[in-house]
């Protein structure tokens, strides 16, 4: 701790957004970075307290002291080593991850944490510009083959953590890009691609081996894969969206988020899209039902493409603007989220229920909404109730934005015949072991749609019992 007045001397600093009139006509990221020396300021702000709450948030561990320590020193390459101990791309949560580590930060409890999300970012950075990040293949092999099923986040890392220890891993990935929802699901304006692209450069230097386009199940069966492989790593993510199906759901203008962010992405990547297909919110007067993240990357592209106005809806409450007695620190806080795609105008409405959506010769024209009302029963349960109160929203696009239930069963997991847990995710034992011997599962498939942070931690985890048992 090379400062140990800074917290007090110091205040927070975001590097903030780029101006709200230049973003919006670009698919850029939106987050700029500050100096070098401002930099290790902010990272100066760290107490090391004795309990590191930040290090117990983080699914991965991140040991958060050690590394703003020797960002605050200039020691850039040490620090970057110290991420690299715990999470394999610190460069993807340094710009998307929630950060539990900040709402967890002993500085919270009653001033502003420190920046740690965008430490992370800022050292990785460095370090890629720098040259301080490089392929580090095994130096022997076990001879021993792992098929890693999935592109995503948690099917990088666990590919990665077991390329290290020697074994062959190929990753075979049904899309055309690698990323999974690093790729497709999430927009540029807060992911670029190239960040995605430098990374899987260097796990193919480590020998990695990638099979894009060939969907397993499909492309090559279940079978094949298992009779060529000592092991099998399920990493296919939780692709079931959540549906619902008011008078109406047959309209022409209603889509899934995925099927509009998704396509944004491809036409930026210059991937072929059926022109017929196009999903286009230009001039339209966009809803956006679902109040999550999702929806907000929703908003976000509306924005972009040049819709008349967004509005986005939430049948839950609205949470507190500031604190959660519900979620006290060191914990989650349940409160309003306000990301930087709302600041681009948008209108946010909560506790309203999805009763019709209305057109014209087949073309969605309004949604008919009604106002909730949500209480605790004894058990602390929430129950709503319907208030009769309705509203009409001018709507020709509506993209439901409500969360995915679990993996897509057909194809793969059926053919394996593995088991589901209560939720409809791979049923997985303390091992990561499914009941079909040699597969396993890692990320959003065993765990259900979660984090990218979570599901880096899952593919560690996985990596580690496939080890063990090769
Ligand atoms: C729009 C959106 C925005 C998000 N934003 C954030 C955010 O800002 N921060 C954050 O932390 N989290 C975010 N998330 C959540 C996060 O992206 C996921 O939790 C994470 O990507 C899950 O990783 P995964 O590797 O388990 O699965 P995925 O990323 O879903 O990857 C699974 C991969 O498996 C492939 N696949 C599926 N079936 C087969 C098959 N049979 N054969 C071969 N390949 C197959 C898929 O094509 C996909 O590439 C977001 C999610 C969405 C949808």
């Amino acid at each position: 701790m090379g400062n140990p007045k800074a917290f007090m001397n110091i205040p927070r600093k975001n590097a903030g957004y780029r101006p709200v009139n230049e973003r919006i006509y670009d698919f850029g990221e939106v987050e700029q970075t500050l100096n070098r020396e401002d930099r290790k300021l902010q990272a100066s702000r760290c107490m090391d307290c004795g309990i590191p709450f930040c290090h117990w948030a983080c699914p991965l561990g991140n040991k958060m002291p050690e590394w703003q320590d020797l960002i605050y020193k200039g020691q850039w390459k040490e620090g970057v080593e110290v991420l690299h101990e715990t999470n394999n791309f610190p460069d993807f949560t340094g710009r998307i991850c929630p950060a539990p580590c900040e709402k967890s930060c002993v500085l919270a409890l009653h001033d502003a944490p420190v920046t740690i999300r965008e430490n992370e970012a800022a050292v990785t950075e460095v370090a890629f510009i720098e040259g301080m990040i490089k392929a580090r293949p095994p130096k022997t092999r076990t001879g021993k083959k792992v098929a890693v099923i999935g592109s995503g986040p948690a099917g990088l890392a666990a590919a990665q953590q077991l390329n290290s220890k020697g074994h062959l891993v190929t990753i075979f990935e049904k899309d055309n890009g690698l990323g999974g929802l690093l790729r497709y699901g999430i927009p540029n304006f807060k992911l670029n691609k190239n960040i995605i692209d430098r990374r899987l450069a260097l796990l193919a230097e480590e020998g990695i081996v990638f099979k894009p386009n060939t969907e397993i199940g499909k492309t090559i069966s279940g079978k094949e894969i298992m009779s060529n492989f000592d092991a099998v790593c399920i990493a296919i993510g939780a692709g079931h969206p959540r549906n619902i199906t008011p008078e109406g759901r047959d309209l022409k203008g209603i889509y899934f988020a995925m099927d509009f962010l998704s396509q944004q992405n491809q036409l930026i990547m210059g991937e072929p899209v059926n022109e017929n297909e196009i999903i286009s919110a230009k001039d339209k007067h966009v809803l956006v039902i679902g109040g999550g993240d999702t929806g907000s990357d929703c908003v976000g592209t509306s924005i972009r493409q040049g819709a008349v106005k967004v509005t986005q809806i939430e049948i839950l409450p609205q949470p507190p603007v500031d604190k959660n007695p519900d979620t006290p620190w060191p914990f989650y806080p349940n409160i309003l989220k306000t990301s930087s795609s709302h600041m681009e105008g948008c209108v946010r409405k909560w506790s309203l229920n999805t009763n019709k959506f209305i057109g014209e010769n087949g073309k969605l024209t309004e949604v008919l909404v009604e106002e909730v009302e949500w209480s605790k029963d004894e058990n602390g349960r929430f129950n709503m109730k319907p208030t009769g109160k309705t509203d009409l929203i001018k709507a020709d696009l509506v993209f439901l934005a409500l969360g995915f239930i679990h993996p897509v069963h057909e194809g793969l997991l059926t053919e394996l015949g593995v088991d589901f847990d209560g939720r409809g995710n791979v049923a997985i034992d303390n091992s990561s072991k499914s009941n079909v011997g040699k597969v396993f599962a890692t990320g959003d498939a065993a765990m259900g749609a979660s984090l990218v942070v979570r599901a880096i931690a899952s593919g560690r985890k996985v990596a580690e019992d496939i080890h063990k048992t090769l």
